[in-house]
This record gives C-alpha cells, structure tokens and sequence, in this order.
C-alpha cells in the first residue's frame, strides 16, 4: 500500500477539519527519528507538537507501561483507585513552583486541564470572568477555544463562545507591543468591560506556544501576580507547552519569580500518553464539590505509569541542562545565517524551545510564505518542522530533548540548508 492511496482514503474518510501538515504516515519511531510506511527516515523536531521532550518510545517510559500492561490497564480511579494516581499527584504538588500546599487532578488532554483549571477557578472565587491572552492557545474544546486568542482556523464556523471571556494584547516588543501597553491594556479592560471583582481568573503561557514561542517578560508575569492578589484573581499559568524541561527548567514559571495559584500541564508530561493536569493551592483545588471533577478515562493507568518514568528521565538524563545546550547550539546556528538570510528577523526562546521568526526581505512584513518554504525543503530533505505565530511566519524547534548528538548535528545541517535554499 502506498502513501498515495493512504492520502486518498485519508481525505475520503476523515473530516478536513482535522488539519494535516504532512503526509508521513508512522511506521515506526525511535527517540528523535520516524520511518514511514515507504521506509524513509525523518529527524522528527516536531515530537508530536511537544509531547516527546523525552523522546519516541523512550526504553524507561516503554517498560514503566509494559509493566502497568501486565497489571491492570483501566479501573477509573473514581472507581477503584489506584496507588501510583497518587504518587503522581504527590510527585507534581512538590515539583511545581510555589512554596505552598498543593493539590493535583489528572484529566487526559491539555484542552480539558484548562477546562478544568476554569471550573475550579470558578467555584474558588465564586466569580465567572476569565481573563486570556490575544495570540495564545488552550485548546479546541469551548472553553479552550473561547479562551484562544486567535480566530482563523479556531473560533471560525464554531458559533458564539461561551461568554464573560476576555482578551488584552500579550506582550510582544518586535510585533509593537510593550509590557507597558499590555498592562494599560488590562487596566482598560477593568475600566471600561468587566469589574475585576467579578474576574476569577487570568490565563497565560508563560511562553507562547502555538501564538509563536514569545516569552512573557518576568517583569510582566510580576505584575500580573501583583494585580491578580489586590483584586483577589486567581493566576493561571498554562503549561502544556512549556512544561517538562522544554525550556531549560522543570516548567517555564521557575525563570518567573512568582508562582501561579493553578498550573496546566499535558504533553510531554506522560512521553507519548494521554495525561494532563491541573495542580494548584490545596485550598482552590478543593473548592468544587465531590463529582465535580474528574472523567471515565482521567489518569489512565498507562499515562500515570509513563508519567512517572518521564519525570525520572528528566532527573536521570539531566534534561534541564542538556535543553540548554542544545538550545544555545541550535541558535547560534542560527545566529551565523543572520548575515546571509535577510528574511531572518529573530532567533529566541528560552531552554530548548527555540523558535526563528522570518519576515519578507522586501517588505520587511511577517513571511508565512517563506517560513512555509523552509519547512517543505527541510522536510524534503528529512527533517521534520512545525510553524507557528499568528502571522504564520515562525519556525519553532521542538526536537526530542534527549536526541542523540550526531542526529543532533545532522538536523542542524539539513534546517541550514533549507533556509539557505529558500532565501537564495
Ligand atoms: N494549552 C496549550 C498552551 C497548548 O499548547 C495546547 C496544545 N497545543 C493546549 C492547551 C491543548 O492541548 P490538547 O491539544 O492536548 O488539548
């Protein structure tokens, strides 16, 4: 069977709603490496949009499974629970940031912890406004969508949102918003919209992801914190990109010097499973009633055993450190094609979670265009990249944090390659 009649049986029988960026279908995947059902190899720096800071099938997470495999796969720990739930909520309350008591609920997708993280925000403050983020993502379910700063292709065609949900401009110099006018911003809000008595939450990534890997300035998230304690909000931080290592620490909110009181967290959190979560202040995360939270499938079994195998690796491997220096290779990299790309407009991202921005060298306005091109070249050439922005225009790194050195440098010379080819 070839990719050919896969791709025609795919458009036959799948929904376009859901959105391809390739037509590699997997056959098999090995740390920072997939092969397709043809046999060609791929240096995968995609990791199933950041699900795979420890890699394709990592032998850890693999045998935790096997292992969970041999035990029981499925019991609903509202049912009949189960130990390790437990020890893996234990194990987020102590690794987040904030020297305070936690408390933890596992669901199963990134889209559902912040779902959640609302419903518990909601029935702490007893308040329904939520503020997010012009540009960022939290998912594609109502409340995720409603909170998605970013129209086409996410709110278009879906009817009105959920309401009492509010949106101020995210920080971004380069795009001509300063960290000053984002807060004027939020202070309009309060003004002129929604009376920040009656806000339960504000929402943010502390780098964002899908809106194009723009760090929030520690000075911001600072006075976000600062707002949110004089008019009693709660601060969510959505980590469900960030977490994990991707940035060089555990979670992006350890660069801030401020803790959110509920933290998101989902892909790379269970290497390749199913698992998200929501950990926040004890207090907060009891404020719904028995029944209020919870779903058949949240903390899986299989998740929960691959989760733990995940947080040893990134102890094991020393992951923090090695995003690091893979992060500043990879942009140095990039650094020594300034001179010769003039499409190149920035090069950033803290840890490993890297990202290049690319503008039309004429016009000196956003390229989707050409950040489009290097991705096709590169891919043709076996290298697999994601976009990202909402102007479109922004290549962002994802690769296994764990990816051998020599594949590493391989990877390298291929995106070099594609950039150069495409700006020539
Ligand atoms: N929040 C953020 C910051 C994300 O990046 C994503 C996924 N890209 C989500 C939420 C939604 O996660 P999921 O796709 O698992 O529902």
């Amino acid at each position: 069977m070839t990719t050919i009649t896969l791709t025609d049986r795919k458009n036959a029988a799948i929904s376009r709603g859901v959105g391809m960026t390739t037509q590699i279908y997997a056959d098999r995947a090995e740390n920072a490496e997939i092969w397709d059902k043809e046999g060609r190899r791929y240096i995968d720096f995609a990791a199933g949009i950041a699900v795979l800071n420890t890699g394709h099938r990592h032998p850890r997470v693999i045998a935790a499974v096997k292992d969970q495999l041999d035990h029981f796969t499925h019991t609903c720990h509202q049912v009949v629970p189960y130990e390790s739930y437990v020890h893996l909520a234990e194990r987020l309350n102590a690794l987040t940031p904030g020297n305070f008591a936690k408390k933890t609920i596992f669901v199963t997708t990134g889209a559902e912890a912040v779902e959640n993280a609302v419903k518990i925000a909601r029935a702490a403050t007893g308040r329904s406004a939520v503020i997010a983020f012009g540009g960022g993502f939290h998912g594609r379910t109502f409340m995720g969508m409603a909170l998605t700063g970013k129209v086409v292709p996410y709110k278009v065609g879906f009817g009105a949102m959920p309401g009492d949900v509010f949106h101020v401009p995210f920080p971004i110099e380069m795009h001509g918003v300063s960290l000053e006018q984002s807060l004027a911003a939020l202070k309009k809000l309060f003004a002129a919209d929604v009376d920040p008595q009656r806000v339960a939450a504000i929402i943010i990534e502390p780098v964002q992801g899908e809106g194009g890997f723009y760090p929030a300035p520690v000075a911001f998230m600072k006075a976000l914190r600062e707002l949110c304690d004089q008019h009693g909000i709660l601060l969510i931080a959505d980590e469900v990109q960030t977490g994990f290592a991707r940035t060089g620490r555990m979670f992006a909110m350890d660069h801030h010097e401020v803790a959110p009181d509920l933290m998101t967290m989902a892909k790379s959190l269970a290497g390749g499973f199913p698992l998200a979560a929501v950990t926040g202040r004890a207090e907060i995360m009891d404020a719904p009633a028995p029944g209020g939270l919870g779903g058949t499938y949240g903390g899986n079994p299989l998740g929960i055993a691959a989760a733990h195998a995940v947080l040893d690796v990134i102890k094991d491997e020393d992951l923090c450190n090695r995003a690091n220096q893979l992060g500043s290779r990879l942009k140095q990299r990039l650094e020594s094609l300034r001179d010769k790309v003039p499409e190149i407009a920035d090069i950033r991202g803290p840890g490993f979670m890297n990202a290049v921005e690319f503008n039309d060298k004429a016009t000196k306005l956003p390229s989707a265009d050409f950040a489009n091109k290097v991705r096709l070249i590169a891919l043709e050439k076996g290298l697999i990249l994601l976009t990202c922005g909402v102007h479109g225009n922004v290549i962002r790194f994802l690769a296994p944090i764990t990816i051998q050195d020599n594949i590493f440098v391989e990877a390298l010379d291929i995106l070099e390659a594609s950039i150069l080819q495409a700006s020539a």
